[in-house]
């Protein structure tokens, strides 16, 4: 995953974004699953939507008409997070998951290391806030991004990130 920053009138820049797997955002984050998920993620469990209601969502109160009622649990922490962090409908998972927490420029509050992290490196690559940012486009000019690597490298960024630096500001 990454993100497009846009130095005013200078230069597009893709920065890594690496979750940690910490876990956070899905014990300390609610994320509605609107009902329309609920088919789709019961099909890849491969359970009755009954069942996968009262299982993961809340109680199933009354079945009318192919209505069904239900009361909703506390939605935290998520109940499809497992034992290392792991979520058990990560190919199906709704789209705030999907985002998170790269839609804008918050984590909810948080404080997901992964966007700190990401915001150091705006930090260190713009001077503060970038003017922009977005999660495609073109990256370029070379200069611009070679003098973005060099105040990485600066700012202390490890091996891990200023490689997938690299790689994802490749210029063909
Ligand atoms: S809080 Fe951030 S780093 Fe932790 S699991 Fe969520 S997205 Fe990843
Ligand atoms: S559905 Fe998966 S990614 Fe979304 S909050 Fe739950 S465990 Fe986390």
């Amino acid at each position: 995953m990454h993100q497009i920053i846009e130095l005013l009138g200078r230069a597009n820049i893709c920065i890594p974004f690496f979750c940690k797997k910490c876990g956070k955002c899905c014990r300390e984050k609610s994320v509605e699953i609107a009902w329309g998920y609920f088919e789709i993620i019961s099909q890849y469990l491969k359970i009755p939507i009954v069942e996968f209601i009262n299982k993961y969502i809340g109680e199933v109160t009354k079945i009318e008409g192919g209505e069904i009622a239900y009361k909703m649990r506390c939605p935290r922490p998520c109940a499809f997070l497992e034992t290392e962090n792991t979520c058990l409908i990560y190919p199906v998972r709704p789209i705030p998951c999907q985002s998170f927490p790269l839609a804008d420029f918050g984590d909810g509050g948080i404080k997901c290391p992964a966007k700190i992290e990401m915001k150091k490196a705006y930090s260190a690559i713009g001077r503060g806030i970038p003017y922009l940012i977005k999660d495609s486009g073109e990256v370029g000019p070379k200069k611009e991004i070679d003098k973005a690597y060099k105040k990485l490298e600066k700012a202390g960024f490890k091996e891990e990130y200023l490689s997938a630096f690299l790689e994802l500001n490749q210029i063909n």
